[in-house]
This record gives C-alpha cells, sequence and structure tokens, in this order.
C-alpha cells in the first residue's frame, strides 16, 4: 500500500454541466497527462465514481502526488471561471462520508484543500492551470469539516 499523508480535496473548476468524459478527455488531450487528475470525482447528484484506483499515482497536486489521494466534486466556479462554492448537499454529504471513510483508512493523513499547497503567482505572465485553479476547491476545507453537520434524512 502507498504510504498517504494527504488526502486532498478538488474541485473541477468546470461548469456544473461537465460530465466526467469530458473532464478526463481534457487531461489527456490537451494537458497530455499521463494519470488522471483525481481519483475520485463526486457527481451533482452525490454519486462517487472512482476514476483512478488508491494504489495509483493521480495528477492532483504537482510534487506531492506520490503520497496524496484525490477527491474532486463537479463545479466550483461561476459562469466566469471564478471560484465558487456551488456543491449540493448531496455532494457535501457524500465528500464528507468519503473523507471520513478514508481517514479511518489512512489514520495519518492530514486532509487538506488543494488551494492549501499553492505557491503565490509565479508572475511570469502566463495564466498556468495551477494558477487557474488557484482557488480549488472553492471552500475552506477544515473549516468545513469542522462545521458541517450532515443532513439527516430520516429526521421527522
Ligand atoms: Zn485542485
Amino acid at each position: 500500500m502507498r504510504a498517504i499523508k494527504y488526502i486532498v480535496v478538488h474541485c473541477t473548476a468546470t461548469p456544473t454541466t461537465a460530465t466526467i468524459e469530458s473532464i478526463k478527455r481534457y487531461w489527456k488531450e490537451v494537458l497530455k497527462w499521463k494519470n488522471p487528475g483525481y481519483h475520485y470525482i463526486i457527481k451533482r447528484n452525490g454519486e462517487i465514481v472512482c476514476i483512478n484506483p488508491e494504489e495509483n499515482i493521480s495528477n492532483g497536486v504537482g510534487g506531492h502526488n506520490r503520497y496524496s489521494i484525490h477527491v474532486s466534486y463537479i463545479g466550483g466556479a461561476d459562469a466566469h471561471g471564478k471560484p465558487l462554492d456551488n456543491r449540493t448537499d448531496e455532494q457535501k454529504q457524500a465528500l464528507f462520508d468519503k473523507l471520513v471513510e478514508l481517514s479511518k483508512k489512512y489514520p495519518e493523513a492530514t486532509i487538506l484543500g488543494h488551494r492549501d499547497f499553492s505557491p503565490d503567482k509565479n508572475g511570469n505572465g502566463i495564466i498556468e492551470y495551477f494558477e487557474w485553479i488557484k482557488g480549488c476547491p472553492s471552500f475552506d476545507v477544515r473549516e468545513w469539516l469542522d462545521s458541517y453537520t450532515p443532513a439527516l434524512s430520516n429526521a421527522a
């Protein structure tokens, strides 16, 4: 088993209508990535799709992938591509459950948002991938985990 140091939360920074297939195509054909960007993608309806087994490396945060698990939700940007936490209730619940599950499996791992790794803009005048998703996942993961109360589906 890989030693896992970080469980990293991402957003796809796409329109909320983006499909997993279109996201995978973008990585492969535009960015020319060999590995997927995440291990799990959470759809708008809360369905969690594994796109890369945890044993494999995903291309989520440059320089930290060897010991990271990456979980992303579809969304995280407004119509102009600006960071926006537009997670559905179903996505919040699914993300919370997945993070609980992963942290039990990897008790040594720290849960972080992608932006918690972000360097400042490098000022080279080129808008690079890590710069335009620097708001990823568009919310403060640790603050959210501290305050999140799972919805009770069987509440009277
Ligand atoms: Zn990210």
